[in-house]
């Protein structure tokens, strides 16, 4: 028999939590929620809360990672762990991150509430620094999780010059503690993460909520071409050398590689700096970055070589020079196919279709996958818009979100996963 659900009255709820959580701000105007700030222990006090309102037992790590544990079978049996993060960027939306929190307390409460007889326990882990947008740091606190936290850390400063070591103290915390934050990889199962989507597939899909194939593996390029200046009047069109226009070329060549790619590729360029930037003289240096994104990281290596080829190509054709390089790689972290099967199943079982796709943005689950096996649940977002305060899920979309995790730990009879393909390309 599985747990009467209210799906309105769940996605009501969720809504209402959101508006909470979204009103601890740093700034009057708009959200933003930094890590170890006043601002991060208010909302950690409160997911803490809501944990504790959910029947869950609430600790707190040496990163403000805050858990709420359910134990049906004693604190040494194996662990699932569903999470997200509670840290903003700088005038964020209120969905990022808060949304998959809230959605895993009250799937919990439903859990608690039957007193669901299981084999295994449950951790909700609301982590502080996901976004990086205080320290130039990495999922540090998933990183410690994961234990893969790197001390370097410690060092960082933030805009004011504030150490994170320094910033750590002052919320409380002891930096000895860290090494202890890191779970056991025996004793837990996989981490699962609800979150908004982020774009606009879901939305055009018409369906509420997906299930993540894996979160896509970036490199980022920065392409200096060089040609040569002139005047603007004077030079003929055949004679010119123009840095620009095959800078431009070379913009093309991204975007038609990456729309020829089957595994969902990105590429953008978003950056073009012009020297020397004059309206009348022809552009003798461009600078330019690359980012490209999917979900499978032999297409982006296939792909930037392409590009390195396309970008010589023009450069030969135009008598330009051109310099590649790569300053960012990031390797795609698939999500495990048992987990993928069960999520979509929880999604079958509350009437909708799941649709599967890659992430584009980067998630606390590619620190967690050093220590477990990862899903991830998208939920629709309006217009795709998010790291903006339009960002908007509807409560119907989120009740569906909350019932489909209760079917997923319902069904999740066993501590272990099954047709071990962690790893494999999606
Ligand atoms: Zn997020």
């Amino acid at each position: 028999m599985s747990i009467p659900l209210d799906i309105a009255a769940l996605g009501e709820r969720a809504a209402s939590m959101i508006e909470e959580l979204g009103a601890i701000s740093q700034s009057p105007d708009n959200l933003t929620r930094f890590f170890l700030t006043p601002e991060h222990r208010r909302a950690a006090d409160l997911v803490g809360r809501w944990m504790r309102e959910a029947g869950l037992e609430v600790s707190e790590d040496a990163l403000g990672t805050v858990r709420g544990h359910w134990h049906p079978a004693g604190p040494d049996a194996p662990r699932l762990l569903i999470g997200s993060h509670i840290d903003t960027v700088a005038d964020a939306g209120k969905y990022d991150g808060s949304m998959g929190v809230v959605l895993a307390i009250l799937a919990m409460q439903a859990i608690t509430r039957l007193g669901l007889p299981r084999p295994y326990g449950v951790d909700v882990l609301a982590f502080g620094d996901e976004e990086g947008t205080r320290f130039p740091t990495t999922l540090s606190a998933s990183g410690a999780v994961a234990g893969i936290f790197s001390p370097a850390n410690l060092a960082m400063v933030d805009a004011d010059g504030v150490s994170y070591r320094e910033a750590l103290v002052a919320y409380g915390k002891d930096p000895e503690d860290i090494p202890a934050a890191a779970y056991d990889p025996d004793k837990v199962i996989a981490y699962v993460e609800a979150h908004i989507e982020q774009g606009p597939v879901l939305e055009a899909e018409g369906e509420p909520l997906g299930v993540v194939t894996a979160i896509a593996g970036a490199s980022r390029l920065s392409v200096t071409v060089t040609g040569e200046a002139g005047h603007a009047g004077t030079v003929p069109m055949r004679m010119r050398h123009d840095a620009l226009l095959g800078a431009a070329e070379m913009a093309l060549a991204v975007e038609r590689i990456a729309r020829a790619d089957k595994h969902g590729m990105v590429a953008t360029v978003g950056r073009m700096h012009i020297d020397p930037g004059s309206i009348n003289v022809i552009p003798s240096r461009v600078v330019f970055t690359v980012d490209l994104r999917s979900g499978s990281d032999t297409s982006r290596r296939d792909a930037l070589t392409r590009f390195e080829r396309e970008a010589h190509r023009i450069a030969g054709q135009r008598q330009l020079g051109v310099v590649i390089s790569a300053f960012h790689e990031v390797a795609t972290v698939p999500c495990y196919q048992d987990l993928q099967l069960r999520l979509r199943r929880a999604i079958t079982d509350v009437d909708h279709r799941a649709v599967a796709m890659p992430s584009g943005a980067g998630h606390d689950g590619q620190a967690m996958s050093k220590l477990c096996p990862i899903g991830m649940l998208f939920v629709r977002c309006r217009g795709g818009i998010s790291h903006n305060p339009a960002e908007f899920a509807s409560p119907q979309d989120m009740g569906l979100a909350v019932a489909a995790l209760v079917r997923f730990i319902e069904r999740f009879q066993l501590p272990h996963l099954e047709n071990d393909t962690s790893g494999a390309e999606t």
